[in-house]
């Protein structure tokens, strides 16, 4: 049997679900935020998988899928626990924004940097979910792109210090059940890429429609989180093939880079998120307010777009000059 697991203000005792928080912290009205986590412990011995989301306040689908989650697993039929950080920025996710408005910090960058508990308010977060981190096994990060968009799995076995834990990387990568491609790094930029250099597999699930609890959306999410936890031990049975996601790419993949745009104007796209390219093939075009062709947009590579972002307009596709247009990845050599 395992013991009481604590984390935040959290005890659980095995076979049982635990709700409390990682982190809590006061508002100018002097009212509590928390950073609000279930630990679902299991009865028998085992790893402990750690799954956040929310961690962009823009990217909502990967609390749905992982509150879903965490509702159809049984404590009583696992071996080692979940530890759910489901609303990992919730003044980000309550604004709708991207990063933290109250110190412009993206969530993303403190928790892999040391913990600073006396810092602005991001870093408070960040300390508190860094405990988790430092307590799991494996990771997962819940992100997600706007539409037009393919749901997919970054990993980072290139950061990863052992053949080992670079092997183990993909396996639980692949494990999730959609294309997965690799984010190539040298240092950590992310909690995916700092505990995967810290020997726990790490990964970032990008699902597609960012804004939307949606059943076909968070569906994929819910079913690749219940499959890595499956491929680890922790819940009974075998991963399960996604079902209703297209396109899936089977092999390796390596980020390329972006699509931007040279100029303002309408973005109008020729091709679909997960369509193979060809290098010189013509992705969009961007038009001035006459219908005159500003700027036409090339493949830079052989390859393929995941999202098409058209800016930094949510769901708008109106750029202004030096916008992001689209994600490129390509097969790797
Ligand atoms: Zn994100």
């Amino acid at each position: 049997m395992t013991g009481t697991f604590e984390i935040g203000d959290i005890k659980v005792k095995p076979g049982e679900v635990g709700k409390g928080s990682v982190a809590r912290f006061r508002l100018g009205d002097s009212q509590e935020i928390k950073v609000p986590a279930i630990v679902v412990n299991g009865a028998k011995e085992g790893k402990t998988l750690l799954v956040t989301a929310g961690v962009h306040g823009r990217e909502v689908c990967g609390i749905g899928a992982l509150l879903d989650a965490v509702k159809r697993m049984d404590p009583d039929k696992m071996s080692g626990r979940v530890i759910a950080v489901t609303v990992a920025n919730p003044l980000a996710v309550s604004l709708g924004t991207y990063i933290t408005p109250h110190d412009s910090v993206n969530l993303s960058s403190p928790i892999f940097e040391p913990p600073n508990p006396a810092g602005s308010v991001t870093p408070r977060m960040a300390a508190g979910i860094r405990k988790a981190l430092d307590a799991c096994d494996y990771l997962i990060d819940m992100h997600a792109n706007p539409l037009p968009s393919m749901p997919f799995v970054i990993m980072c076995q290139s950061i990863a210090r052992s053949d080992e834990i670079r092997k183990e990387a993909r396996r639980f990568a692949e494990a999730f059940g959609v294309t997965v491609i690799e984010m190539i790094k040298t240092a950590p930029v992310s909690m995916r890429d700092f505990a995967t250099y810290m020997g726990k597999p790490g990964i970032t699930p990008e699902l597609a429609g960012n804004f939307f609890l949606w059943d076909s959306i968070t569906s994929v999410g819910t079913r690749g989180i219940l499959n890595c936890a499956k491929a680890i031990g922790i819940l009974p049975g075998e991963p399960e093939p996604q079902a209703g996601v297209d396109p899936i790419l089977r092999g390796n993949f390596v980020f390329h880079g972006m699509l931007r745009s040279n100029t303002g104007g309408f973005l109008k796209v020729h091709k679909k998120p997960g369509e193979f390219i060809r290098e010189g093939d013509h992705v969009a075009t961007i038009l001035d307010c006459y219908g005159d062709v500003l700027q036409e947009v090339m493949m830079p590579t052989d390859g393929y777009c995941w999202a098409f972002l058209g800016g930094n307009l949510p769901q708008s596709w109106v750029l202004t000059e030096g916008d992001n247009i689209a994600y490129v990845f390509k097969k790797a050599n």
